[in-house]
């Protein structure tokens, strides 16, 4: 496993989703901004993204994604 600033959402096709991605980037308890990771699994090829809330300190969701 390795985290990475991943290129994924630098992709033009890809900017709807980035738009749903920021527009749920904010914390449901106290509004921050979250910081969002990647974890690359490159054997399974899989992102795992996990949100989470530098105030509260709280994962506050992880999704996958699946590589091509
Ligand atoms: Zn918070």
């Amino acid at each position: 496993m390795e985290t990475e600033k991943i290129a994924y959402f630098e992709r033009p096709q890809n900017l709807k989703h980035k738009e749903f991605i920021e527009s749920q980037s904010n914390c449901a308890l106290c509004g921050n901004i979250l910081q969002l990771t990647h974890s690359i699994d490159r054997g399974l090829n899989i992102v795992q993204e996990v949100a989470l809330c530098p105030s509260c300190e709280i994962k506050t969701r992880t999704k996958e994604f699946q590589l091509n």
